[in-house]
């Protein structure tokens, strides 16, 4: 199928994507990497009057880190989120998810704002910014507010973003060295989107562990927290952590709700492995 007509504008400067958004009423959408953007004008899923392109506006790409804060930009590339040594030793959550992100020419086009904008219910950086209890600034008519990331994603595909609003940087805390990090997933081909994925943080105190932070994609409308799991794992217990997994995942096209929750169990176990060893 092809696409209905839409004009094409490209945006000068992140004001300027604020204003052409302003300007047509809801009826804009930037394009960022297109990766998921494309394919839903194509199906005929969206019909925006307007793309708004953000390609240009330099403001909005980059990874910094200042004062135990990494910031990264929206228009930050996968690739260059998967290879950059500043991801890797401040924030390793992010690094050992990105090689299970699609496949390198989408990651080469996709953005970390387009993905974590877009909300899918099983990918995995918006699971990541959730565990890693990060910030989301969004910048619209209004100026600049932030949200932390368990309160951007409100539904499925739906997110606190205003229709004026750019997604305009993610922040988190920088590793230190008592952090633990754990990431695993189950897709039936590498690089699909997952059946049940987990991404999980926590600070090492001795040989327990504390502030476990567990977030599950792929079982919900959302990222979900296993609240009780995380319980359970900080008092040391990974099979009562395993039996107490409050997650309550519906069917959907890849697997049956019960068969989503064995395997949250799975990964669980295979996190907490992760979890309890120092990084490399
Ligand atoms: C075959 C295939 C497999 C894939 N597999 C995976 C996978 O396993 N895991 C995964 O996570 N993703 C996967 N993706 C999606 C991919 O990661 C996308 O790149 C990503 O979801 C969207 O990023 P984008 O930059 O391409 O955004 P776009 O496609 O350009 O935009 C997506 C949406 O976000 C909005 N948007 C973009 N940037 C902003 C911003 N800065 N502020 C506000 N709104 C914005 C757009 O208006 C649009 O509604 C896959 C895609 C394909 C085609």
């Amino acid at each position: 199928m092809k696409p209905a007509p839409f004009a094409y504008a490209k945006a000068r400067s992140l004001d300027d994507a604020i204003r052409l958004m302003g300007e047509h009423k809801g009826e804009a959408k930037l394009l960022a990497g297109g990766q998921s953007l494309i394919a839903t004008l194509n199906m005929r899923l969206s019909s925006p009057s307007l793309l708004v392109d953000i390609n240009g506006v330099a403001v909005l790409d980059g990874i910094s880190v200042n004062d135990g804060v990494v910031e990264i930009g929206a228009l930050t590339r996968h690739v260059t989120l998967e290879r950059s040594s500043d991801i890797a030793k401040h924030a390793p959550l992010i690094a050992l998810a990105m090689p299970h992100i699609a496949h390198p020419a989408i990651r080469n086009r996709g953005t970390i704002g387009g993905s974590i904008a877009y909300a899918d219910p099983a990918a995995e950086l918006p699971a990541c910014l959730v565990a890693l209890d990060a910030e989301i600034d969004m910048t619209g008519p209004k100026g600049k507010r932030s949200v932390k990331a368990g309160d951007f994603f409100k539904g499925l595909f739906e997110t606190a973003l205003g229709p004026h609003d750019v997604l305009s940087a993610i922040r988190l805390p920088a590793a230190t060295a008592d952090t633990r990090v754990g990431f695993a997933e189950l897709a039936r081909r590498h690089g699909d989107y997952a059946l049940v994925g987990l991404a999980a943080t926590a600070k090492a105190n001795g040989k327990a562990l504390s502030d476990v932070r567990l977030c599950y994609f792929g079982v919900g409308e959302t990222p979900v927290r296993a609240r009780k799991a995380e319980e359970a794992l900080a008092a040391g217990s990974v099979d009562e952590a395993v039996k107490a997994l409050d997650l309550d995942p519906g069917d959907d096209i890849q697997a049956t709700g019960a068969v989503k929750k064995h395997l949250a169990g799975v990964l669980l176990r295979r996190v907490a492995k992760q979890l309890a060893e120092p990084r490399a």
